[in-house]
């Protein structure tokens, strides 16, 4: 969105500057979300009370006409307008009234985007939209139907990323498994097309559904020395009665048999995944079976979401809606085994070695980055590591998020 604005007459100031426009980006994905979000617009307006905020994204696209009403907010623009982001505002401020727009996302077309930062990495955008119908999420609502644009538009794309010095692309969308519906293309195609076609030498996928995750994609991904062992593959419920009532396209078992697959392919792999505790239904027993399932998937790290109840979503009207508290004690099970296997992760990972990208940023006297199979690794400062790949072998345990490394050399 920033390059949008033609810097010959917008001038790109840092969030926390003076400036004429803020532009806000929003969620709606939780109510923690949504708060968060109203929270940024009224501190912004606070802080600069002569600002124009423009506020954008799925909250915008769901709730354009309560955002307009914000004390500060000047423009509302939805999941498609976002991207004519420019041409509202000049439009706004010859007619300053209008201020909340939101077309139907059915009729909504991809939207490419990509980010480019300090050239570490970049977030390419490969899908949007769902086509999924999990009951507890608003997402479809806001992004509209599962869409891409054509592989080869995603491949020049990558290649004037890789152009810019970018040393790792990471593939994103809202259900990038689901990539090539509109094009009759798939996703398995895509990655080997940026595997051959790109010079880059990381690509990282995001996140990818259980289902998708083919036998095809995995021997890919261990043959290739570009796209990186790491899989973060949302689960969301480890007991099949609640995937049921979820109503995800898969059973618990397919997880099992893709992470098996993973880990016997690509052993040092990194496996991640999302785990939601409290959705409707879910009793003690379901998730204290979910949990001993849990401890023996050989996993990473897990993301443990409280469930949301959000409105026009099935699971708003589900009988049985778990308590907070009960939620609180699931969501601190689950946190607990997710440090526990991040620390096995570390120690079978203890001693090898791995390619790392340093960061740009120094941290203290210290640079981090990540290595392939995403293990947050710190290094003594050294100028010459910042936005390079290092070979580097690690070497110890840092705390419960990171590692040393040491016996750095140039690859
Ligand atoms: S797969 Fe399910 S949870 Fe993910 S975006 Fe689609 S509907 Fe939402």
């Amino acid at each position: 969105m920033a390059r949008l604005f033609n810097p010959d007459f917008f001038e790109h100031s840092d969030f926390n500057e003076e400036s004429d426009y803020y532009v806000i980006n929003t969620c709606l994905v939780t109510e923690k979300a949504e708060r968060k979000c109203r929270d940024v617009i009224k501190k912004t307006h606070n802080r600069f009370p002569k600002g124009k905020i423009i506020v954008v994204g799925c909250y915008a696209q769901l709730k354009a006409q309560e955002l307009s009403e914000m004390p500060g907010v000047s423009l509302v623009l939805g999941n498609a307008e976002k991207f004519d982001l420019v041409k509202f505002v000049e439009e706004a401020e010859k007619e300053p009234k209008n201020k909340a727009f939101s077309c139907d996302i059915s009729e909504a077309r991809f939207a490419h985007s990509y980010s480019v930062g300090d050239r570490t990495r970049s977030f390419l955008k490969i899908q949007d939209g769902c086509d999924y119908k999990c009951a507890y999420c608003t997402i479809p609502l806001a992004r509209g139907n599962s869409r891409n644009p054509a592989i080869t538009e995603i491949v020049d794309e990558a290649k004037i990323i890789a152009l810019k010095g970018v040393k790792e692309i990471i593939l994103t969308g809202v259900n990038i498994g689901d990539f090539g519906k509109s094009t009759g293309e798939n996703f398995y195609r895509l990655l080997s097309e940026l595997n051959e076609k790109v010079d880059i030498p990381r690509i990282r996928i995001s996140s990818i559904e259980p289902n998708l995750v083919t036998r095809e994609i995995i021997e890919l991904v261990a043959k290739s020395d570009k796209i990186m062992p790491h899989f973060h593959i949302p689960l969301q419920a480890a007991s099949d009665k609640v995937l049921k009532l979820m109503q995800r396209r898969y059973l618990r078992k397919v997880f099992e048999d893709v992470v098996k697959e993973i880990i016997s392919e690509m052993p040092l792999a990194s496996v991640g995944s999302d785990v939601i505790v409290g959705f409707p239904g879910e009793t003690d027993e379901d998730f204290m079976e979910g949990l001993d399932f849990l401890k023996n998937q050989e996993l990473a790290y897990l993301h443990v979401f409280s469930y949301s109840r959000r409105k026009n979503t099935k699971a708003f009207d589900f009988p049985n809606q778990v308590s907070a508290n009960d939620m609180k004690a699931r969501s601190n099970l689950l946190h607990e085994l997710s440090a526990k296997k991040t620390i096995a992760f570390f120690e079978k990972n203890m001693g090898t070695e791995h390619t790392v990208l340093f960061e740009n940023r120094k941290s203290g006297n210290e640079l981090h980055g990540f290595t392939d199979n995403y293990i947050k690794v710190y290094a003594p400062f050294d100028e010459k590591l910042k936005n390079n790949i290092r070979t580097v072998v690690l070497t110890k345990i840092k705390d419960e998020n990171c590692m040393w490394g040491g016996k750095i050399r140039e690859c």
